[in-house]
Parts: C-alpha cells; structure tokens; sequence
C-alpha cells in the first residue's frame, strides 16, 4: 500500500534527501565531518531566523524544551512576564515559566481572536514587566499573530520578548533582528523539516546579557546555557567539545533541511506558503467550510483549523479522509475540540498536496 501523505500541522512530509541523512551510519560526534555539519547548520540557523547577531542553539529535545530552555536562562524567581496567549500553547508558556518562580500575568485571546495590541500595550505600560512570550502560530487554533507588531511594541517598553515559533519559524514571516525578537523558538518536525527531536532557538546579544548578568543559577541542569553555550561556540569554531551527546544523525539532515530552506530563499518560501495555504483555504469555503480564526488577517499560512462541515462528525470524518489517503489531525483546544479540524501545510508542501488533501476531504464528505 502506497503511504498516506501526512497533512497535520507536525510533523509533516519531510524531504527525502533530509530523511535519507537519519538512516546513514552514525558518526562519532566529534568527527571532523559531523563538527562541519554541526558549525554549518549554526551558520545557516542565523540566516533562516534573520538574526545575523544571535546565538544559536541546537538540543535534542522537542519544541517544549526550547520554550523551557528560554525560560529557564532569562528568569530568576519574582521576575515579572506577561503571556500573551491564542490558545493551547501560551498557556503551557505560563506553566513552565511559573516552574521558574515568574510571577505570571496571562493575557488569553477569545478562541478564534489574538489579544488586542492596546490591550498588550497598556499592560505593558503599567506592569514593569521584564519577558512579554507570545505564540506567532497558536497550532490549537491556527491564529497568526503579529510577530512585527509584538516586537515593536516590547523593545518600546524595553521587555525581552520571546516568540513560540514551534508552528512558524521557516514557513511564517519571521525577521528576528529587525523585528526586535529577543528569542525565537522552535522544534525540528514543522516547517524546518527533520523528523522530530531538535529543539531549535536563537537568542539576541540583549538576552544572552541578560542571563549572563543573573543574580542566581539557572534552576534547571539540562537546560544551562552556561553548559550550552560554549559547545554550541566550538561546533561554529570547528573545534570538538563535549557536554552531552548531540543527536548526531538528526543534526545532519538539519544542516540538510536548512541549506534546501536557503536554496528557495526565505520571501520566496513566505510566499509559497501564503500561496498554498490561501489556495487551500479558498477549497474549503468552495464546500462551504468555515475556519477558527475570526478573519483573514489573523489566519496562519502554517496550518488550516476548520469547522467540521455540518452533519460530519468528527472522527468518522478523519477516518474517511485517511481512507481517501491523507491524514489530517483532530481538533486540541479542549473546549473546542471536538468541532473542528486542523490540515498542515508547511515546509515542503506543494500544491500537488493541496490537491490530494482537498480531494481527500471532498471525498470523505461525499462530493
Ligand atoms: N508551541 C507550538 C505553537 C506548537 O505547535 C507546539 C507543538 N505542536 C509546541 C509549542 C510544543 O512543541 P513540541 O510538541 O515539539 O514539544
């Protein structure tokens, strides 16, 4: 049987020059070839983030742990933050970052809706605030928020901000530098494109002073980026060093992944993705479906979250459209989840994809 095309929003279809990478013997991680790719894919981390100034930095683990390692080197118990939340995701953002003693104030959008940039920025003006996270793609409910707009307003009231790009980074418009971003995260298995197990992130210059200037130790072992950052400085400087064992297959098809992402060039890439996402999207009203964002400024090139069509329910649904050889995912805002659906359109998605997933969909509805 030939295998279902994989449309949720992670992790995706993955090129197969990028794949063929995790099946090759495994190098020792301090062979002269693996230091290479390692110091390469820091290199080009720089260029698909637009943060020439940033510190990369390359883990095993998954998006949540980029989240936690950015939480856990730029608060110290007490710190005041401010969660800007679409969904599922800010939410867990204040949970690990209340693990770190950070008094926590929560600003959640309506389902659907981002949080109003007044709303954002009274808060700010008032809060003394120091970290303001905010998700760019909520993949709960597929609302795209304005990264540019966020960073403007943290550095107008000079608060590092963090930006959950786990659903954006390489798919979404993400300028870190010019957008003032102190720290974007991400995970290997969206829109990068390497099956899962990397957490991902860059840190500007300000929030590596940050943490260098910390009154106390960061709380968590694994994530230090006292132990971090000096391996992450002679994989770029081609020098062997050790702290704990680097997925090393993993990290080759990333240096893979990130030179096929730069071959395309960053605006191209933005567009093929709005492009497909919009074609997408104009399908699915043609059968009269409607989506969770509010309206269309606010909806995410990333991924789709829809409605079920009325008199479909959900799970015979999936099943259908799986039967017709695309898999899709099911809703995951608890309060929603079972009224819609959620379609992954990212990293090497083409509009052959598009396609057969519309297809697939059409079918299952009996059209
Ligand atoms: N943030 C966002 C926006 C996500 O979409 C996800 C994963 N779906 C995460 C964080 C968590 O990433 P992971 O599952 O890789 O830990």
């Amino acid at each position: 049987m030939t295998r279902k095309l994989l449309m949720i929003p992670g992790p995706i279809e993955f090129d197969p020059s990028v794949l063929n990478l995790m099946g090759q013997p495994t190098l020792s991680h301090v062979a002269p070839a693996f230091i290479e790719s390692f110091g390469r894919a820091l290199e080009m981390m720089r260029k698909v983030w637009l943060a020439p100034s940033g510190q990369p930095f390359i883990v095993a683990g998954s998006g949540t742990l980029a989240m936690d390692m950015a939480g856990a080197n730029l608060i110290e118990s007490g710190d005041k933050v401010l969660v800007v939340s679409t969904g599922y995701f800010g939410e867990r953002y204040a949970e690990i970052l209340k693990r770190y003693g950070a008094n926590v104030t929560l600003l959640q959008s309506e389902v659907g809706d981002v949080v109003p940039l007044e709303k954002v920025e009274a808060e700010l003006a008032n809060g003394n605030y120091k970290l303001m996270t905010f998700t760019h793609v909520d993949t709960s409910t597929g609302v795209l928020v304005d990264a540019k707009a966020m960073g403007t307003l943290a550095q107008k009231y000079n608060v590092l901000s963090i930006l959950d790009g786990v659903c954006s980074v390489a798919g979404e418009e993400i300028r870190q530098e010019e957008w003032g971003i102190d720290v974007v995260v991400t995970a290997s298995q969206k829109a990068v494109g390497v099956p899962p197990g990397l957490a991902l992130l860059v840190a500007s210059e300000k929030a590596v002073n940050v943490w260098k200037n910390r009154k106390t130790p960061v709380g968590n072992y694994y994530c230090d980026w006292s132990l971090w950052l000096p391996i992450m400085q002679a994989y770029e400087g081609r020098n062997p060093s050790y702290f704990a064992t680097p997925p090393v297959n993993l990290i080759q098809a990333l240096e893979r992944s990130l030179e096929l992402i730069l071959d395309e060039g960053m605006n191209a890439r933005f567009a093929r993705h709005k492009r497909l996402a919009q074609k997408f999207r104009a399908e699915m009203s043609e059968l009269g479906i409607s989506f969770l964002p509010k309206s269309a400024g606010i909806t995410a090139n990333a991924l789709t979250a829809a409605y079920y069509a009325d008199g479909s329910s959900g799970g015979e649904f999936l099943s259908k459209v799986g039967e017709n050889g695309v898999i899709i995912a099911g809703g995951l805002l608890p309060s929603h989840k079972t009224q819609y659906f959620r379609v992954g359109h990212m990293g090497i998605v083409t509009y052959e994809h598009i396609d057969r997933t519309v297809a697939a969909i059409k079918a299952a509805l009996g059209k």
